[in-house]
C-alpha cells in the first residue's frame, strides 16, 4: 500500500522512477504528461484540446487535468495505491488532490523530490528529443515549474510527508536512495 507523488523539475527523471517504484511495488503509474501524449496520438478532443500548451510547454488547464485524475484514482487497481507522476503541477492541483483523496478516505504517503541542477536537466530533456523537447519548449517548462510547480514542494513540506532526493546520480543510485526514503 504505497501512496506516492513525485515531484521535481522536467528531466529530473520523475517519469523512469515512478515506473520502476510502479512496478516494484505492483501499483499503477499515473502520469498525466503520458496521458496528454497518448491522446494527443489518438487526436481526441482531449487530445487536440492540449497539445496547444504541451507543445509550448504551458500547462494544460487545470480543468482538462482534475477530472482525468479524479477518474483514474477511483478505478478499482488505484485502491492499493499508486505513483503520481507530473500531477500536482500547481497549488490548485495540490489542494484538489487533497479534497479527492480525503473523500476517498486516502492520503499520500511521500511526495518524492528529485533534485537536479538546471544544466544536467536541459541536456538530459535534449538527449530524450521527445516532441516538447527543443531549447525554446525546455526554457518555458523550466520557467513554469519555478513559478508554478515548486511551490507545491512547501505545500507537501507543510503536511510532514517531503523527502528530497538527489537525482543527479545513476538510475540505480536514485533508486535506491527513493526506496530508502520511502522504506524509512
Ligand atoms: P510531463 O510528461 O509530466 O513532463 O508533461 C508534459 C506536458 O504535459 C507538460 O509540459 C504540460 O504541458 C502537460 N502536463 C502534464 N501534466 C500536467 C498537469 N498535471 N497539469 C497541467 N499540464 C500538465
Amino acid at each position: 500500500m504505497k501512496k506516492l507523488i513525485f515531484l521535481g523539475p522536467p528531466g529530473a527523471g520523475k517519469g523512469t522512477q515512478a515506473q520502476t517504484l510502479a512496478t516494484s511495488y505492483q501499483i499503477p503509474h499515473i502520469s498525466t504528461g503520458d496521458i496528454l501524449r497518448q491522446a494527443m496520438t489518438a487526436q481526441t478532443p482531449l487530445g487536440q484540446k492540449a497539445k496547444i500548451y504541451v507543445d509550448k510547454g504551458e500547462l494544460v488547464p487545470d480543468e482538462l487535468i482534475l477530472d482525468l485524475i479524479k477518474e483514474r484514482l477511483t478505478q478499482p487497481d488505484s485502491k492499493k495505491g499508486w505513483v503520481l507522476d507530473g500531477f500536482p503541477r500547481n497549488l490548485a492541483q495540490a489542494s484538489f488532490l487533497e479534497q479527492l483523496l480525503a473523500n476517498l478516505n486516502q492520503s499520500p504517503d511521500f511526495a518524492l523530490n528529485l533534485i537536479v541542477p538546471d544544466e544536467v536537466l536541459i541536456t538530459r530533456m535534449l538527449e530524450r528529443g521527445r516532441r516538447d523537447d527543443n531549447e525554446d519548449t525546455i526554457r518555458r517548462r523550466l520557467q513554469v515549474y519555478r513559478n508554478e510547480t515548486a511551490p507545491v514542494i512547501s505545500f507537501y513540506q507543510q503536511r510532514g510527508i517531503l523527502q528530497s532526493i538527489n537525482g543527479n546520480q545513476s538510475m540505480e543510485a536514485v533508486t535506491s536512495s527513493l526506496q530508502a526514503a520511502i522504506e524509512s
